[in-house]
């Protein structure tokens, strides 16, 4: 009101001023009042002008990109544009907080380890994370606003997406076969869509691993057990001669024995599975390891084999006892068993000029087909099954080992060809080989030149 009251009277001053002027001039030329209505015009005329001049200045400034302070004036266009500048700043700024916390937002989703896609009502992709572009083959840019059901070219998921029954998620192949995905979908807003990915493979794999090893291990079980049951049948229902029964006793025996070895080396894998690595400061001479199992490997070979050890030093490994002598054991254990009588077997510590130490263990026994090789370190793989069992073998030892490798930050290298032997290496990084070991362990003598 205010202003109106004030705009009248600058109105009503310019009228007022241009009729005292143009009644000053009329009256030089005999025409009064039509000088002083002129004038009142002209003054009336000149103040609209004024005034349509700052009012066209403010329209400019507004019209334009507002990146410079709006025109500065009296009366009220000063203060519109001063109002109008304010607001607009306030506004900006409000726009760039929301923006940067969009920003934000959108950079926690695209850290997630799972794909993350928008879909609006006509299934079209509003956003997605790079994780989600990855899973469904998709361009984060190109892609942007075009029909999913274009893009991804699974039935089974455009099916899903179609059918509205979104309570479990869809599992299909990764672009290009290269594994499993599962995809959920969540609608959200005005029919928009949430669309959740996750690659599986790895889980998968790691299930179908499990479940084959509890199928493994109760069949390796379950034959010695329903030996057992026959032979307890046997002794129950049939009257038995005093050898006969001592015979059985031993066949019995023989599965106890067998089912023990099992379950050790279960234990020994549950263990190195959950214990923590092997300390890189605790230092096991490698002479008295080699020593104390080149002495067991004798005891099992009863001098069928010639075995042999070469190139001990003063060198020391560092980790733990037990599970070197696990690796180192399980190796010279195939090795008598997979050479038949006269064959001979090789034990031998080497370093290289890095640092590095090897532990090998070679022998000429039968050897392995190379297309076995890369599988010889998963649970209960077996070249030949029959043999492994009849000499007592689980078809857990090489996995034990390359646990160990891997615990020690080594290695296991297989090299081998079937009737030339094979050779065995432990492979160990040299942070983890010392050249003099401090404290002797005193050592059990085999008569074995060292
Ligand atoms: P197993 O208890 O059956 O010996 P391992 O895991 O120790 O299980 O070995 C896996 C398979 O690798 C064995 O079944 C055998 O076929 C083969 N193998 C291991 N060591 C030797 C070796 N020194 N000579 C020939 N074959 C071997």
């Amino acid at each position: 009101m205010s202003w109106l009251l004030s705009r009248l009277l600058v109105a009503l001053a310019a009228l007022g001023l241009g009729g005292v002027l143009g009644l000053a001039v009329g009256r030089a030329v005999d025409a009064a009042l039509a000088g002083m209505a002129l004038g009142g015009v002209i003054g009336s005329a000149a103040w609209v002008l004024f005034d349509e001049l700052r009012a066209s200045r403010l329209l400019r400034w507004l019209l334009a990109a507002q990146d410079r302070d709006a025109p500065r004036a009296a009366g009220l266009w000063g203060e519109l544009a001063y109002r109008i500048q304010r607001a607009l700043r306030s506004r900006e700024r409000e726009l760039a907080q929301e923006q940067e916390r969009l920003a934000q937002f959108l950079s926690g989703i695209e850290a997630s380890p799972n794909g993350v896609l928008l879909l609006d009502a006509e299934d079209q992709i509003d956003w997605c994370n790079l994780v989600a572009a990855d899973h469904l083959g998709l361009n984060p840019q190109r892609d942007l606003h075009q029909p999913i059901t274009n893009l991804v070219r699974a039935p089974d998921f455009v099916t899903y997406l179609k059918s509205r029954l979104w309570a479990e998620p869809i599992r299909f192949a990764l672009p290009g076969e290269t594994g499993m995905l599962s995809v959920l979908v969540r609608g959200y807003g005005e029919a928009q869509k949430l669309v959740l990915s996750q690659d599986i493979t790895e889980s998968l794999r790691t299930d179908t691993m499990r479940r084959d090893f509890v199928a493994n291990v109760s069949h390796e079980i379950r034959t010695p057990l329903t030996v057992l049951a026959g032979f307890l049948e046997t002794m129950d229902s049939l009257a038995l001669s005093e050898a006969e029964r001592r015979r059985v006793q031993t066949l019995m025996r023989q599965q106890t024995d067998r089912m023990q070895v099992l379950v050790a080396d279960l234990l020994t894998l549950a263990q190195l599975e959950g214990s923590p690595r092997p300390a890189a400061d605790r230092w096991v001479p490698v002479r008295d390891l080699v020593q104390r199992m080149v002495a067991d490997a004798e005891s099992l070979s009863a001098s069928r084999h010639r075995i042999h050890v070469a190139g001990m030093d003063a060198t020391a490994l560092a980790g733990t006892e037990a599970e070197l002598q696990s690796a180192l054991g399980n190796l010279l254990n195939n090795a008598v068993r997979y050479t038949a009588e006269g064959g001979r077997i090789d034990v031998s510590w080497q370093m290289d000029a890095d640092g590095a130490g090897e532990l090998a263990v070679r022998d000429t026994g039968i050897g392995i087909d190379r297309e076995h090789l890369p599988r010889l370190t998963e649970r209960f793989y077996r070249v030949d099954g029959s043999r492994s069992r009849e000499t007592g073998g689980t078809g857990l030892g090489l996995a034990i080992v390359k646990h160990v490798m891997q615990r020690h930050s080594g290695s296991l290298e297989i090299s081998s060809a079937p009737g030339k032997g094979s050779c065995f290496r432990l492979r160990f990084p040299a942070n983890r080989v010392r050249r003099s070991a401090p404290a002797p362990i005193p050592s059990i003598g085999v008569g074995t030149p060292m």
